[in-house]
């Protein structure tokens, strides 16, 4: 079978590889659909180490064409997905509490162990995420990475229906962002970004303020938008420092300010304004099997739609390169 396989040289090779047999609790996907992440460039890269002979992708939909003789919560012909959180240890004190994306024993799909960027994937069957037969596949493979993380965020900052949220950054992770908060949340949404065509594209998808911190004052226009109260959580998928210090400033006493974005950067913390405003930063990681399933469900009922374009196998370079030059809007999809 065809597989995207990392190379010394950080580039990724289309190559022919045979699987192994099935283990107990394994079961076989037949790929459908794999997204390129950001995260699948910073494997390739050796941002995380060397991983070289690695089969990418961590954003698989296929169906389950075999299933070792114990495994029961699968069944042959199930679509399912891979993502990043492939399997953990499902015992240690995070396992157990709900927050299985934090367990330190934990395997990532693309990066630790063999990914989906290829025709036939194995995975750890209690792990593969059923998909909704009336969802997308290829909307269902964006959902799998950005979906859950940005449903898991807005999850995580707390809000309630009617309150005040920001999302900073209207990025592939920001605009799934603003549509679970206000089509899933029912939250009021102020998008920020500094180019004026996402915070079009944001509009359109229904954000009731826009700014563009460039040339307009973030705090300023926020105290406009809710009587000078300020946000009641913030949401940051921005991958630069100064919207995390932006994202505190805009909140109102006692919000919670969710950090998603990667930018590998300290942010100014002022210490009173955590302590007197009772300020919260937290940050959210991927999410749990159950967000995967929740987040899936949403998108299935049509409350959040991703933009997605499908290409070839064969374009794995061209995409990543696409990728390193910024010209990418929504996700790439490739189609097996
Ligand atoms: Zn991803
Ligand atoms: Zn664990």
């Amino acid at each position: 079978m065809k597989a995207a396989v990392v190379t010394q040289d950080h580039k990724v090779s289309v190559k022919n590889k045979e699987l192994r047999q099935l283990e107990p609790g394994e079961a076989l996907v037949q790929t459908e659909y794999c997204g390129v992440c950001h995260t699948d460039l910073h494997v390739k890269n050796a941002d995380f180490g060397d991983v070289t002979g690695r089969v990418l992708g961590h954003e698989g939909i296929g169906r389950v064409v075999e299933v070792a003789e114990d495994v029961e919560s699968l069944k042959v012909g199930d679509r399912v997905s891979i993502a990043w959180m492939f399997e953990s240890c499902g015992h240690c004190e995070y396992c157990t509490t709900g927050r299985e994306t934090l367990c330190r024993d934990v395997k990532n799909a693309g990066y630790t162990v063999d990914g989906a960027m290829a025709e036939q994937v194995i995975v750890t069957a209690d792990y593969a995420v059923k998909v909704p037969e009336d969802l997308d596949p290829a909307a269902a493979s964006s959902i799998t990475c950005a979906g859950v993380t940005t449903y898991k965020a807005v999850k995580v900052s707390n809000i309630r229906p009617g309150q005040w949220i920001g999302i900073f950054g209207v990025g592939g992770l920001g605009n799934l962002a603003l549509q679970y908060a206000k089509n899933v949340f029912n939250a009021k949404v102020v998008a920020f970004d500094i180019n004026d065509d996402k915070l079009n594209f944001a509009k359109e998808l229904g954000a009731d303020v826009v700014i563009n911190t460039l040339n307009q004052d973030a705090v300023e226009e926020v105290n406009k938008a809710t009587n000078n109260k300020g946000l009641d959580a913030t949401v940051v998928t921005s991958v630069a420092k100064t919207p995390f210090n932006q994202a505190v400033d805009v909140v109102k006493a006692g919000a919670r300010v969710v950090a998603v974005g990667l930018p590998v950067e300290k942010m100014d913390l002022e210490i009173p304004r955590l302590v007197l405003d009772g300020i919260e930063v937290i940050g959210s990681l991927v999410g749990t099997r159950q967000d995967l399933k929740e987040a899936f469900q949403f998108a299935a009922e049509g409350k959040v739609v991703p933009k997605v374009q499908t290409r070839e196998l064969e374009e794995i370079n061209d995409i990543f390169e696409e990728m390193e030059e910024g010209t990418i809007t929504g996700r790439m999809v490739i189609k097996f």
